[in-house]
């Protein structure tokens, strides 16, 4: 009997893992949940686009849920949030479209990233809203059109290197 991969996540990790478990495992039922709208996009690229050298955000966007089944019949759930594991049952509780749902897995996948901490700051306050120096760790977060034709791109740069024990800001006027 195959066996069922469940790997909640699906941008640089989770789309990763599928593929590659594909090409290993012809026969494996491979099942991603993503909380958000897409997969398989380009974080990477999230500061070109922002910054105009890439001009549309579909650009950012490598494999479709589509072309996920279609190329590599791996099954792709968006909007669809992992609220629970139970680990000994190895079931998990989804939030999707539908409602909760449940859903069984043999080996289960943690790709779900990380969320940046935005500190307050005595040398500058980080804005809190979606305006175009709001923090853009994502690419739903991101401005629905390239900044290069919005006249307020922000002039400073702020490199924030936080660590454990101590942090430091650093702000260069453009
Ligand atoms: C602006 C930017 C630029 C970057 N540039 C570079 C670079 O040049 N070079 C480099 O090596 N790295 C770069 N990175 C880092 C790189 O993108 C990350 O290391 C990588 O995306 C991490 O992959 P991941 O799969 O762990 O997490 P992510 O790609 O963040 O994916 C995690 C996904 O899990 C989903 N998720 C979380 N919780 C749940 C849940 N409960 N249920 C369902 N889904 C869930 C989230 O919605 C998210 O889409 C950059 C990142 C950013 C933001």
């Amino acid at each position: 009997m195959s066996k069922r991969v469940v790997i909640i996540g699906g941008v640089a990790g989770g789309a990763s893992v599928a593929t590659r478990l594909r090409r290993l495992d012809e026969s494996a039922e491979i099942v991603i949940y993503e909380a958000g709208p897409y997969i398989s996009f380009a974080n990477c690229g999230l500061p070109y686009y922002v910054g105009g050298k890439i001009s549309e955000r579909d650009n950012l966007l490598v494999e479709s849920v589509d072309d996920m089944q279609q190329d590599f019949n791996i099954d792709v759930h968006v909007n669809s949030t992992v609220t629970a594991i139970d680990a000994d049952q190895q079931q998990l509780t989804i939030q999707g479209p539908t409602g909760s749902i449940t859903d069984h897995y043999d080996e289960l996948v943690l790709s779900i990233g990380a969320t940046p901490v935005v500190q307050s700051s005595p040398v500058c306050q980080m804005p809190t809203t979606s305006s175009p120096s709001a923090p853009c760790p994502t690419l739903t977060k991101s401005p629905p059109t390239s900044t290069t034709t919005t006249p307020s791109v922000p002039r400073s740069l702020v490199v924030d290197l936080s660590g454990l024990k101590w942090w430091k800001t650093c702000v260069a006027e453009a």
